[in-house]
């Protein structure tokens, strides 16, 4: 295998802080709205109708209508900082644990996980829980600290050397090109950031966002 850290780069498609933005930006509106139906403007986790916005459940780091929940201030400031949990407040697990969306799933499994350290109910919901095998995977990648790797849209760890297809149509900087949802990148070497991987599309070595890849 092409080792493509030995070549020059001969075009970069690296995404400054901005473009990234653009990105996300662009698909808020109506991620927002999605996940806002999908709720029906109640809290994901507590049922609350307080003001709601999106929360990203880890490893990923986009706002997308698979990977973010809908939570009120006071879910999501205990779920950031599980030392202010008040154990009260997570008894509404017993309900959205039973969610059907997978991003729900893994937080209420998390939060459980924390809240079983202490207390006999939580551990009883655990062991009634069940979540197909990925969303598993998902949930226990969160538990880990190294959450500082690059990861694939399923949250699957990316490697030097793997194989990824590319999951949607990706516009190369600086130029009219576009790399094509289904396009396959072979071998691809991890950079600093966990955000990006490297490897040849379209004969170019270029940057891409990890998140849009998914691993072979
Ligand atoms: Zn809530």
């Amino acid at each position: 295998m092409r080792n493509i850290t030995n070549n020059p780069l001969n075009f970069v498609y690296k995404m400054d802080n901005t473009l990234l933005n653009d990105f996300i930006n662009g698909d808020m509106m109506s991620t927002e709205a999605t996940l806002l139906a999908r709720c029906n403007a109640h809290c994901e986790l507590c049922n609350s109708d307080a003001p709601l916005s999106p929360y990203v459940v880890s490893p990923h780091t986009n706002v997308t209508v698979d990977h973010a929940v809908m939570l009120c201030e006071t879910c999501r400031t205990q779920v950031e900082d599980p030392e202010t949990m008040d154990m009260n407040h997570w008894r509404c697990l017993n309900d959205s644990m039973w969610s059907q969306e997978p991003a729900v799933q893994v937080l209420a499994w998390r939060q459980l996980k924390h809240l079983s350290a202490d207390n006999g109910w939580a551990q009883d919901l655990l062991d009634m829980m069940y979540m197909e095998e990925e969303t598993q995977k998902w949930a226990e990648i969160g538990m880990d600290d190294d959450a500082e790797k690059p990861r694939d849209v399923n949250g699957v760890e990316l490697k030097k050397g793997d194989d990824v297809t590319i999951i949607k149509d990706l516009p190369i900087k600086g130029s009219s090109q576009v790399i094509k949802q289904g396009t396959v990148v072979r071998g691809i070497s991890v950079s600093d950031d966990p955000k990006l991987v490297s490897g040849k599309a379209n004969g170019q070595s270029m940057y891409i966002i990890a998140e849009f890849c998914r691993k072979k």
